[in-house]
Parts: C-alpha cells; sequence; structure tokens
C-alpha cells in the first residue's frame, strides 16, 4: 500500500514537472502601415490628382480633394503602440503647409463662429504617444466641420468604444470619411464655412484584429467590422452610433470607394454585406452611466 501511494505521488510528479511542449508564442502590439488593407480611392501623391491626393504622416494617411477643400478620408492603424500619456495639444489648429501651391489652405478661423466643430477624423486620443504625433491629429487636413453634438457625443463614444476595444487584446484599422455637401450646426443648414465644404454625412469603418503579425493574412470571414453612416447633424449625434450601424457594402455603394482591397475578394464578399450586430449596451451603460 506505502508502495503504491509512492509511486502513484512519483507518477503524479512526472507527469506535472513535464515542460509545456507548446509554449504560446506572445505576439507584441506593433505600429502597422495605415493602408496596409488597402487604399480606398487608390489615392497618389501626384498633384494632378488633386480631388484625390493623398498625404502620409507617420500618425495616419488621408485622401485630401482640392476641389472641395475637404478631406475624402483618413486612415490610421491603431494598437497600444500608437498609446501614451502625453497632454492632449491645447494650440489653434494647424494648416496644412504641405499642400501643394496654389491650393486652398484651411486656417482654425476657418471654422471659427459657423456652428460646426472642428471635428477630427483620426482622433487626438488615439496618437497621445509623443507630442508631435498628437499635434500631428490637429493639422487641419485631418478636421473636418462636423456638427457640434455629433463630434462631443455620438462620434466621441464611437472613438471611445473603439478604444475600449484595445484593451481585449486587439488592434485595430479604421477609416473615416466624409460624404457629400450640406450638414445642420449650430447655426442651422450651411454648405460651406467659407471655401471649406461642409459634408453632409460622416462615416466610418472598423476592423478588428487580435494583435498578430502579417495582418492581410489574418483577416478571415469571421473577422469583425464596424461601419456607421451618420448624417452630418446634432440630432443624429444625440442618438447612439450603433443605431447607425451599415454594411460596408452600404458606404462602398454611396462612396464608390472600395475598403479592404488587400484582402482577399472572396474574404471581402464575406465581410463586407454584414452588418455588426453586438450589443453595445454594456458601453452605454458604462459609459453614460444611463
Ligand atoms: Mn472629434
Ligand atoms: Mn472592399
Amino acid at each position: 500500500m506505502k508502495y503504491l501511494l509512492s509511486t502513484i505521488i512519483i507518477i503524479i510528479l512526472v507527469i506535472g514537472c513535464r515542460p509545456n511542449e507548446v509554449v504560446p508564442k506572445i505576439e507584441l502590439p506593433s505600429r502597422d502601415d495605415h493602408l496596409t488593407l488597402g487604399n480606398p480611392s487608390n489615392a497618389t501623391s501626384n498633384i494632378n490628382n488633386s480631388s484625390n491626393y493623398l498625404i502620409q504622416r507617420p500618425s495616419y494617411a488621408l485622401s485630401y480633394n482640392a476641389t472641395t477643400n475637404l478631406t475624402n478620408w483618413c486612415s490610421w492603424h491603431l494598437s497600444t503602440a500608437w498609446k501614451g500619456s502625453v497632454e492632449r495639444y491645447t494650440g489653434q489648429f494647424i494648416p496644412d503647409n504641405t499642400l501643394p501651391q496654389g491650393w486652398y489652405i484651411a486656417r482654425h478661423s476657418d471654422y471659427t463662429n459657423t456652428g460646426f466643430d472642428r471635428g477630427h477624423l483620426c482622433p487626438s486620443d488615439d496618437r497621445d504617444s509623443t507630442v508631435d504625433e498628437n499635434k500631428s491629429t490637429f493639422i487641419l487636413t485631418n478636421i473636418v466641420p462636423q456638427a457640434p453634438k455629433h463630434n462631443r457625443q455620438a462620434w466621441n463614444l464611437l472613438e471611445q468604444y473603439t478604444r475600449e476595444l484595445l484593451k481585449d487584446g486587439n488592434e485595430i484599422y479604421i477609416v473615416a470619411g466624409t460624404y457629400g455637401k450640406g450638414g445642420t450646426g449650430d447655426n442651422g443648414q450651411a454648405t460651406a464655412i467659407g471655401s471649406v465644404t461642409v459634408p453632409s454625412a460622416l462615416w466610418k469603418v472598423i476592423l478588428v484584429l487580435p494583435i498578430g503579425s502579417n495582418d492581410v493574412q489574418r483577416v478571415t470571414a469571421n473577422t469583425r467590422v464596424i461601419a456607421v453612416w451618420m448624417p452630418n447633424n446634432n440630432e443624429v449625434g444625440a442618438n447612439k452610433w450603433s443605431d447607425y450601424r451599415v454594411s460596408v457594402d452600404e458606404i462602398e455603394k454611396r462612396t464608390g470607394l472600395d475598403f479592404f482591397s488587400k484582402v482577399p475578394i472572396e474574404i471581402q464578399n464575406s465581410i463586407e454585406p454584414k452588418t455588426d450586430l453586438q450589443t453595445i449596451q454594456a458601453f452605454f451603460d458604462e459609459i453614460l452611466k444611463m
């Protein structure tokens, strides 16, 4: 009996002490190219391509339109590798002096007393690792005239929700952009503020991946994609962003853009017709203490 017991104990020890044969590889969050999943309009940095002009900065990539003096879309990668704790830039919004000669360059004062906010596409809080990166989100080609409640409420909560997804070990690809002409701010309807077109809607496409490398290859038919289409007015801004979810196909159809063009077409065809259905209520409960 004593012998049997020692044998069992030895067996348990031997099994228990066996080194793990499969050590899970820990992937660290990285900073990836903003256009990894594609360039939605094939924007180029050729000055003759003035309605679809590519501007690339360390913080984001965007397509600028010198006909509307408005950015078509801005695309950025988000992971904790972009996050830090520098304080939000507090100066005036910054004219984009990299625009080709002769193009209109928006100024901070263009927005003053217009009834529209200086609305970020790539948010300040997605880029708080260094002072320069944070400041770069205040360059006016990353800014669009946005109805104040749209900017400060629904759109802001979607930005916050997206950053919450980082806590679950994700990295994220985001494209946000403008559509049309004519929104309604605090002073009523407007099609332009000075030379800058007021968009009639803002939209956003968010693709969520677990942290890892070779991101294009890791997008599957089940990858979560959140897309929203939100008319540019205060009423929409006071509602929940989740009520404005649409499919990527819907945004592609309305804008003529192609998202995720680097992802195999079969995968695009399975993720783009779907509308995100996840329940967001817990987030709203927590953040708004409703
Ligand atoms: Mn904003
Ligand atoms: Mn597509």
